[in-house]
Order: structure tokens, then C-alpha cells, then sequence
């Protein structure tokens, strides 16, 4: 296996360890291999042909759940996220087959297939029901039925990125994004055909050539100039990061027209109704360390609702794509904090986490807690006193 990775990158670490109480698999181990330092160091190993490539690395980078908190926290500006997914790039040819078949179905002919995905989810659907879908999985009961379509403004001046899973599963949220989005007064338009899949969850699994694919057809998806707003925190981050992916001036222009829901509407400003109930505010690890867009949730809402925040600095909560299905026991131990975090700044049973990721939220309701969308929550108290 050969790692490409950009070597100026690599040394850029000098090793200082400001980093590792950042790191949420650090603090559950207190391994340096599970650490940032430990992963670039290893990193650094293979590629200048001191280490070969065994159990010990694979473990190494694949319990790294890609929060990137190491990289915000670093003071020599360390691109971890990109070391990560170049590394994650080469490692994908040497998984064993099993496994590359199973990711093969899922990323190629489930993700970006509308059709499908929503097949399969209704499959799903029926299954639970029957009590035939282990809980530790962790998902949310699905509809049975295909949620009603969403209905696209004439002549828009902003789109609404709907993507794949949060699609199928939670297109109720992005109703509720639709609703306050046209209550800030914009005409909001869906995207053409082809904007299936943003490729957050390829790039994340080293799918470059999968996740170029599917960038490419989803910029041809948007047409014009209008913003592109996004109700997904991972998803958002990959659309930002497409000029990088691609390389090219259209990619980069498109990724300028990329914007976090929250931001856009704390922007444009929408009246809501005092008197909520308590809501802890969960920071996306790709809001926060990523996008860097985290504070305009508890500002959107911070007229309706009691809002609470965490004082664990951004921890990641566990989810990280696919990383609580290939990692269960870490993500779960991650999750413990986070919960606890959670249930510490609320400071009382009866609060609703507000959470900007549909991954995040999935997994947080799996431990027990009360867990809506920002826009959902925007959505309930709308309109005047
Ligand atoms: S990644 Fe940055 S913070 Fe972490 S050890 Fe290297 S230089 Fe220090
Ligand atoms: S991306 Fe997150 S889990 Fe991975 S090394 Fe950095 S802080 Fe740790």
C-alpha cells in the first residue's frame, strides 16, 4: 500500500500534543495511537518507508472518527482532514472483499440511487415492525410510505440541498427548513435531477473517484448563482470542500455559493415566539471544526427557547458517518461523554438537544435523548407573539 499524502503537510506536526485533549478517541483510550499525534507519526512512518503497513496502522486510522477537532485546536495548522482522507483513499483497495463488496453495494447502488435508497428504507420499515432490526443499530423508525415530495418557488433565489439518507429518512426536516427559509422571505427552489448525494460518506470511506462522480453531478444539478443552503452539517462540509476535490474554477465557485441553513437564516432574520422550553445545543463536529458556522444555532434560536450550551468544547458526539458501525464500542464511549455533557448543561430531565447533523442526531436519540433538527425547532414557533 502506498500512501501519497502531501509531505508538507505531514511535518507540519511539531509534535507539541495541544491536540490530543481535542480528540474524542484519545480521551476515551489515552492511547497515542488513537491520538492525532500518534496517527500523523504513523503516518509519517509509512510514507518515508521506516513502517510497513499492518493490523496496528489500519487500527490506528480507522478508529479516527474525522471530527477534525484536532486540526481547529492546532496551532501549526495541521490539515489533518485531508491527511485522513488520503490515507482512508489508500486504504479502501485493501480492506478485505467481504467488506469492499458490502461498501460497494451501499456507496454505488444504495446512496446515490434515489430509487433505491427508498425501496430499501421501505424494506427497512417493514422489518422493524416486525421487531426484525437488532435496537443496536441504532436507527429511527421509518415511514412506511414515501414522504409527501417537496414543492420547489418559481423563480428561486435560494436552493435547498436535499441529499440522500436525510431524504429518505427525515425529509419532514427538510419541510421544516423549506417553511422557515420562505419565512425569512426567500423562494426557495430544489435541485434538478442528479443532486442524489453529496459524496461526504465516500470521502469519508476513501471513494475519491466515487465522491468526484457524484460531485460532478451534483453541481451540474444547481444551476445559476443563487446560494445553495444546506440543513446537513457533514453534507455541507463536503460541498464547501468540492473545489479541492475537483480542482477546477467552477468547483470553487460553486462551493462559494455553499452556506449553512442557520447562517442563512440568523442573516436574513425570522420572527419567532418567546417562551420555549430548554434546548442543549449539540455542535457538529463539521459545523464546528469544519465549516466554523456552530454559534448561528444558538443564535436562531436563542429568541424561542431557553438555549444551553455544552462546556466540553465541541466534543464529538460518536457518529461519524459509518464510524458507529465499523467502530461500535469506541463511537458508543464517545457517545457516554457527550451525553453527559449534554444532560450536565441542560440541568434538568426535560430538555430537547438541538442538533444540526442528521448522523449526530440519529445516534444521540439512540442513547435516549430528545433530539430535533434547528429548523424543526424554528419551525414550531414561528410567526408573531
Ligand atoms: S497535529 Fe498540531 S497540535 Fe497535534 S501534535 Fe501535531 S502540531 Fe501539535
Ligand atoms: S479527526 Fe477527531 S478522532 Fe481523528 S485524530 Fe483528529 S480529533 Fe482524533
Amino acid at each position: 500500500m502506498k500512501l501519497r499524502l502531501d509531505e508538507s503537510e505531514l511535518v507540519a506536526c511539531v509534535g507539541c500534543g495541544l491536540c490530543l485533549p481535542h480528540c474524542p478517541t484519545y480521551r476515551v483510550t489515552g492511547d497515542e495511537l488513537t491520538s492525532p499525534r500518534g496517527r500523523i507519526a504513523a503516518m509519517l512512518a509509512v510514507s518515508e518507508n521506516r513502517a510497513t503497513v499492518d493490523a496496528t496502522f489500519h487500527q490506528s486510522m480507522d478508529t479516527c472518527i474525522q471530527c477534525r477537532a484536532c486540526e481547529a485546536a492546532c496551532p501549526s495548522g495541521v490539515q489533518f482532514g485531508h491527511l485522513m482522507e488520503d490515507t482512508r483513499r489508500a486504504q479502501a483497495p485493501e480492506r478485505p472483499w467481504p467488506r469492499r463488496v458490502i461498501e460497494t453495494i451501499a456507496y454505488r447502488g444504495v446512496l446515490p440511487r434515489r430509487r433505491v435508497l427508498a425501496g430499501l428504507t421501505r424494506l427497512t420499515a417493514v422489518a422493524q415492525r416486525a421487531r426484525l432490526v437488532p435496537k443496536r443499530f441504532g436507527l429511527p423508525l421509518l415511514p412506511l410510505r414515501s414522504p409527501a415530495p417537496l414543492v420547489s418557488d418559481p423563480a428561486p433565489d435560494a436552493f435547498l440541498f436535499t441529499g440522500c439518507v436525510m431524504d429518505a429518512w427525515q425529509r419532514d426536516t427538510h419541510r421544516a427548513a423549506l417553511r422557515v427559509m420562505r419565512a425569512t422571505g426567500a423562494r426557495v427552489g430544489l435541485p434538478d435531477p442528479g443532486a442524489d448525494c453529496c459524496g461526504a460518506l465516500h470521502i469519508h470511506a476513501g471513494r475519491h473517484d466515487d465522491a468526484v462522480r457524484l460531485a460532478t453531478r451534483v453541481m451540474r444539478a444547481f444551476p445559476g448563482t443563487a446560494p445553495i443552503v444546506v440543513d446537513s452539517a457533514g453534507c455541507g462540509a463536503a460541498l464547501l470542500d468540492y473545489g479541492r476535490l475537483l480542482g477546477t474554477p467552477e468547483a470553487v465557485a460553486f462551493s462559494e455559493r455553499v452556506v449553512d441553513f442557520s447562517s442563512f437564516v440568523r442573516d436574513r432574520g425570522v420572527t419567532t415566539r418567546p417562551g420555549g422550553p430548554t434546548v442543549v445545543v449539540q455542535d457538529p463536529c463539521h459545523l464546528r471544526h469544519v465549516q466554523k458556522t456552530h454559534l448561528a444555532v444558538g443564535e436562531i434560536l436563542g429568541a424561542a427557547y431557553d438555549v444551553r450550551v455544552t462546556a466540553d468544547d465541541g466534543l464529538c458526539c460518536g457518529a461519524g458517518g459509518a464510524f458507529s458501525v465499523f467502530e461500535p464500542d469506541l463511537s458508543n464511549a464517545v457517545r457516554d461523554r457527550k451525553v453527559a455533557a449534554l444532560r450536565s448543561a441542560a440541568g434538568t430531565d426535560q430538555f430537547i438537544v438541538a442538533s444540526a447533523n442528521p448522523g449526530c442526531a440519529m445516534h444521540l436519540a439512540a442513547a435516549g435523548l430528545d433530539v430535533r433538527h434547528p429548523a424543526e425547532l424554528l419551525e414550531d414557533r414561528l410567526g408573531p407573539d
